[in-house]
């Protein structure tokens, strides 16, 4: 089997109230998706986990992967990887390349697994669970009506776990959380994520104030880019601190688990360098007692492409689902995952097995 094309395409899908964390606010949910097409008939879908300058995907598979990806066989995943990550070496390393290397990468398992009529959890060693539990994933800043209304709306859908966004103004941030506690009750594990908004010596106040909240873990309570800094918020709470949404590759988390900065890796496999990137630093931080709870706040490819990952790995704990407004994800979404009692179930279909219908492609369609 030889690979014939690599498209990309980016969707713009509007939403009717801003998306605000402590680091962005969204107007729209973006999605980027790779398709790579083989001599054979058979097609993946990747996906990049780009949210904002979306437009920088298209040209740089287009000129740096596409000429070397065309005649290649796709099944050569681990080699092809590491080729693009020396050709982007230059201008990647961390950051939009690896976020387009990884929905390459993406793309070459679910040809795989449909080459193999096998799901991709199959292929990584197969299931350890029978099904994952999930958290909504959510909060992000609105008014406190609006949020309790919202978090109790996970709660009646049969989550367990829920999310709400912090680094804001702290006092206030856990005059809220206390708030929210209240309302969800004991029973309900509350997350907190601060999207990188504080510094190290406010972040470390907020997690000794909201110490007897049982809080499940505090994400991302500095830069991603202050190792030191998690270090020291993660010696001075008692709440269990996860980052790693915005770190890159094997290389780039191996700071982050060797300096035991953290208790919870976050690997996005849409942005860290794709499904064996993803489970190779699950890996490294099993041996050093952490868990991997992905983060994925994207479109379904993103999400059941880790949910493969997170049922087939040793440290695999919980799934990051998300439940803030995004149209195309609520067309299809039913399609794919299943939520009951807090838990979805594992999917059996061959590769990754997401498909976007050409409908949906076509309506929301980058048009800038
Ligand atoms: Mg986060």
């Amino acid at each position: 089997m030889k690979i014939k094309d690599v498209r990309t395409r980016v969707l713009r899908v509007p939403v009717k109230s801003p998306i605000t964390d402590a680091y962005f606010s969204h107007k729209a949910r973006n999605h980027v998706f790779v398709e790579v097409e083989t001599d054979e008939g058979i097609s993946g879908l990747g996906e990049a986990g780009q949210y904002f300058a979306v437009s920088s995907v298209p040209p740089l598979i287009r000129e740096g992967f596409r000429p070397y990806l065309i005649g290649q066989d796709p099944a050569k995943v681990r080699e092809l990887w590491d080729t693009l990550y020396k050709r982007s070496f230059l201008y990647g390393r961390r950051g939009v390349a690896i976020i387009a290397l990884s929905a390459v990468e993406i793309a070459l398992w679910d040809i795989i697994g449909k080459s193999l009529k096998e799901p991709l959890h199959r292929l990584l060693g197969g299931r350890r669970v029978d099904r994952v539990r999930a958290y909504a994933s959510g909060g992000f800043y609105k008014p406190e009506r609006d949020l309790i209304r919202e978090m109790k709306t996970f709660v009646k859908s049969g989550f367990t776990a829920v999310k709400m966004k912090v680094g804001f103004d702290p006092e206030d941030d856990v005059r809220r959380v206390k708030v929210i506690r209240k309302e969800i009750g004991g029973d309900i594990d509350l997350i907190i994520d601060a999207n990188m908004g504080y510094l190290p010596g406010t972040a470390i106040k907020v997690a000794r104030e909201l110490e007897n909240q049982e809080i499940l873990w505090f994400e991302e309570p500095v830069s991603a880019d202050d190792v030191e800094g998690l270090r020291e918020v993660k010696k001075n709470s008692g709440i269990p601190i996860a980052a790693g949404e915005n770190e890159y590759t094997e290389f780039g988390f191996r700071e982050l688990i060797e300096k035991r900065a953290v208790d919870i890796v976050q690997a996005d496999v849409t942005r860290c360098g794709g499904v064996s990137q993803a489970k190779q630093i699950a890996s490294l931080a099993s041996r050093r007692g952490m868990q991997h709870a992905p983060h994925v706040f994207g479109s379904i490819v993103g999400l059941v492409a880790s949910l493969h990952l997170v049922a087939s790995e040793a440290n695999g704990y919980i799934l990051e689902y998300d439940q803030t407004e995004d149209p195309l994800r609520e067309e299809i979404i039913d399609q794919y995952v299943d939520l009951k009692d807090g838990y979805l179930a594992i999917p059996e279909k061959p590769g990754i097995g997401v498909e976007v219908p050409s409908r949906l492609l076509t309506k929301y369609a980058d048009k800038s």
